[in-house]
């Protein structure tokens, strides 16, 4: 096992005259005259350590075996590097190939192959540059969402993957059973008879935990739930996937005010932590992938975020004089070109967008005095649109109630919903944030397919 120490990430850093073990996968190979060259990755940062082989210090036969896509250990001294951009490399002494590769077919030989075609051997793709950084800052975004609640005193709850409350209302679900689907039990009448199904009832995976996570709020008072979602959607674009994870902080005691002010708290404080943890990789990002993604988020971190109502939007968008695809007026939801005109050209840094038209939101959300919006907001951010949807709740039985009814969702269905506040009600609310979508606009990938480890969308779940 690699242990602190061993990664090339330490060795990269570490004195010429040093005796190291370096142990990882052969990216490149170069042969010279009298020398050869290996590009090691262990994946534990952007660099490649150069492993320097003199001619006739490894026999031929491993030599031979040392080629691009092999499993090597390579142990000997590093000296001073004459390459530029690297402090050191390795000078082997010894060399062992713990796997070779079949070299006639190793599918990562050339570079740059398209991402379409990376996605078809997702078996492999973490071992190219881009998706070893895409990892690497995935993993970095998710600890410091951790740290984050866990510095201001948020408890995480893990809310149900499996939900058999048909009330939550973010999307079309997938349904979870272990009904013979060649043989469906039925009721007199012709329909499935879900008495005999695994649950006594029909079954979903989740497509929120923010239901679940109110009762903790109502108990823990600042709580998180971070964990896969799922929803069936149709929607073959570059922002959907069918599974996603999801952060949802739900907070007692908390108006929209408030929630708008963690919002922001909590993207900047991710945004610096991966800034400042994972330089090389956004280096690469922003010279390879997209070269505004290290400006944008620099400014991100350091500008306030504007704030805005729905109804302010609205009549700003009115005014731009653009031909918008999707006509804009009061009661339409805004579509992706709108998020963009406000972050991009009009206010140029994240928008947060509130009081939207209760038709175009949740049963769940604050009915405003006005009694035609809600306490509703969303976060927009320059290039990529809504990157988090949040609310202060309905806390007053009577108006959920009503609320429930107006949208011919099933009263009883809800009643724990609405238990909880019969029983010490307070103001709450909270948002949900797509950890995929925040990946994209760290990294400037421009398909979600591309920053999730294995991709779930229609038609696709290979791997
Ligand atoms: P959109 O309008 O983009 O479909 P939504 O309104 O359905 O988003 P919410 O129900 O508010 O989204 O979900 C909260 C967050 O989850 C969104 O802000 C987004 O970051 C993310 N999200 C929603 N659907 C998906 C999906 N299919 N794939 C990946 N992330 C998603
Ligand atoms: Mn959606």
């Amino acid at each position: 096992m690699l242990k602190p120490g061993d990664y090339i990430r330490d060795i990269l850093r570490s004195e010429p005259g040093k005796s190291v073990t370096a142990r990882g996968w052969i990216k490149t190979r170069r042969d010279s005259k009298g020398v050869h060259f290996l590009q090691l990755s262990d994946g534990s940062c952007f660099r490649d350590l150069q492993v320097v082989i003199p001619e006739g210090s490894v026999a031929d036969d491993v030599l031979h075996e040392a080629t691009t896509g092999a499993s090597v250990e390579v142990s000997g001294e590093l000296v001073p590097s004459p390459a530029a951009g690297q402090r050191v490399e390795l000078q082997a002494r010894a060399l062992t190939v713990v796997g070779p590769a079949d070299a006639k077919s190793y599918p990562l030989q050339k570079k740059g192959h398209s991402f379409e075609f990376l996605r078809e051997i997702a078996h492999l793709r973490p071992r190219t540059n881009t998706f070893g950084a895409v990892f690497r800052v995935r993993s970095a975004l998710s600890f410091a969402i951790h740290s984050f609640f866990h510095e201001r005193g948020f408890v995480y709850v893990h809310t149900p993957i499996i939900t058999a409350s048909d009330c939550e209302g973010a999307g079309a679900m997938f349904g979870v059973t272990t009904l013979d689907l060649q043989n469906l039990p039925r009721l007199a009448e012709g329909k499935v008879d879900y008495a005999r199904d695994f649950f006594g009832k029909p079954a979903y995976l989740t497509v929120s935990g923010q239901l679940e996570g109110e009762i903790f709020a109502l108990a823990l008072g600042n709580v998180y739930t971070f964990g896969p979602t799922f929803r069936a959607e149709n929607s073959n674009t570059p922002r959907h996937l069918a599974e996603f994870w999801m952060i949802e902080p739900e907070m007692a005691f908390c108006d929209l005010a408030d929630d708008m002010e963690l919002a922001e708290d909590f993207l900047k404080y991710v945004i610096g932590y991966v800034l400042d943890q994972c330089g090389p990789d956004l280096e690469f990002f922003n010279e390879r992938i997209d070269k505004s993604v290290l400006a944008t988020l620099e400014h991100v971190v350091t500008s306030p975020f504007e704030r805005i109502t729905y109804t302010e939007a609205v009549r700003l968008l009115e005014q731009a004089g653009k031909n918008w695809e999707f006509p804009v007026h009061w009661g339409a939801d805004l579509q992706s070109e709108h998020e963009r005109y406000l972050t991009e050209e009009k206010f140029r840094r994240p928008v947060i967008v509130t009081d939207y038209p209760r038709e175009i939101k949740a049963f769940y959300m604050r009915m405003n005095d006005d009694g035609k919006t809600v306490r509703a907001m969303d976060v927009l951010a320059p290039r990529i649109g809504e990157i988090i949807g949040g609310s202060q709740r309905e806390e007053r039985t009577d108006v959920l109630r009503e609320r429930i009814r107006a949208q011919n969702l099933n009263e009883d269905a809800y009643w724990w919903y609405l238990e909880l506040r019969k029983y010490g009600s307070v103001p709450h609310a909270g948002f949900g944030l797509g950890l995929e979508r925040m990946l994209m606009y760290l990294t400037g990938m421009k398909n979600i397919r591309d920053v999730v480890p294995f991709a779930r969308t229609p038609g696709s779940a290979e791997f």
